[in-house]
């Protein structure tokens, strides 16, 4: 396994400081390694050959599970939404990396989609790819959650709020869960829907976190000129790369809060960077299409 580096906090002013776990590894970035990791070990110890998973065609995860198979020796195959996306000759950064890295892609359409987790649908996939690891889509399980529990460590005890990016809020609840009691937990949708609260209660029987839904600008992926300005300043002033999906809009939230004065004063934040960079080149694939100032 690889060995998770334990990187100095990065201070952005005396109350705000980032936590750069997304340079663990180039490309099994972030928290996608931390909820990898344990599954890898269990996939190994059953001797299963080859990882199965689920994703849409920027989808971090499946960048993280084609690097991940190709570092540890397994097979990978991802089913990725959207079986128009194979009709197109190039593919897009994103399953491009994971082609290059070794992954089968299977594309299916969007209603085949919606039924991919049905034991009729595995039984299927079973028959045409034999035995294999199934890691679910966004890689949220027990054994990921276990793996974000060590995304913080004792010296974070110093800390008023951890802040994270939230999709399916596996991280969270690792992060929640490692949490000190003093601490409150402030979760970032990058999603407009969901039943996340609900999602979390399943995993966590503490109550110092809160999801803060103001942010998500309107939705997955969804971004705009405001918050593309927002992360290339970041970076200029900064020096660290924000991805537009998760972290840029995580980073804006609580610049926000701050101006706003909803945080309480002088409380030092921690910000958790998850990673996902690698889906800034797609993304301003998109942009450039729309005329939209690209991300630096
Ligand atoms: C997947 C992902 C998240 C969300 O993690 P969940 O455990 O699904 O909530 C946050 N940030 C980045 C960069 C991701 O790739």
């Amino acid at each position: 396994m690889i060995k998770i580096s334990d990187q100095a906090n990065i201070c952005i002013n005396e109350q705000l400081y980032i936590k750069p776990d997304y340079l663990n590894h180039k490309y099994i970035s972030g928290n996608k390694y931390r909820k990898l990791k344990y599954n890898l070990e269990l996939a190994k110890r059953l001797d299963v050959k080859v990882l199965l998973t689920f994703g849409g065609a920027f989808s971090n995860h499946i960048a993280a599970v084609a690097a991940a198979g190709k570092t540890f020796g397994f097979k990978t195959i991802g089913i990725i939404r959207g079986e128009e996306l194979e009709a197109k000759a190039v593919l897009n950064p994103t399953l491009n990396f994971a082609k290059s890295h070794g992954m089968n892609l299977h594309f299916i359409s969007r209603t085949a989609y919606r039924l991919k987790t049905s034991e009729e649908y595995m039984v299927n996939l079973r028959r045409i790819y034999g035995d294999f690891y199934l890691l679910p889509e966004g890689g949220t399980n027990d054994l990921a959650i276990k793996g974000c529990t060590e995304i913080l460590t004792k010296e974070d005890e110093i800390f008023d709020y951890i802040c994270c990016p939230v999709g399916t809020g596996g991280t969270i609840s690792g992060i929640i869960a490692s949490s000190f009691s003093h601490q409150k937990v402030l979760g970032f949708p990058a999603l407009k829907e969901g039943f996340l609260d609900k999602e979390i209660r399943t995993f966590t029987s503490k109550d110092n976190w809160k999801i803060i839904r103001d942010y998500h600008f309107g939705g997955y992926a969804k971004i705009d000129a405001e918050l593309i300005h927002f992360i290339n300043a970041f970076k200029d002033l900064y020096d660290v790369a924000l991805d537009p999906v998760y972290n840029g809009k995580m980073l804006f939230g609580i610049k926000d809060m701050m101006a706003k004065g909803k945080l309480k004063k002088n409380a030092k934040i921690l910000a958790i960077h998850t990673g996902g960079l690698q889906g800034i080149e797609g993304m301003n694939t998109v942009l450039n299409k729309k005329g939209l100032p690209l991300i630096i």
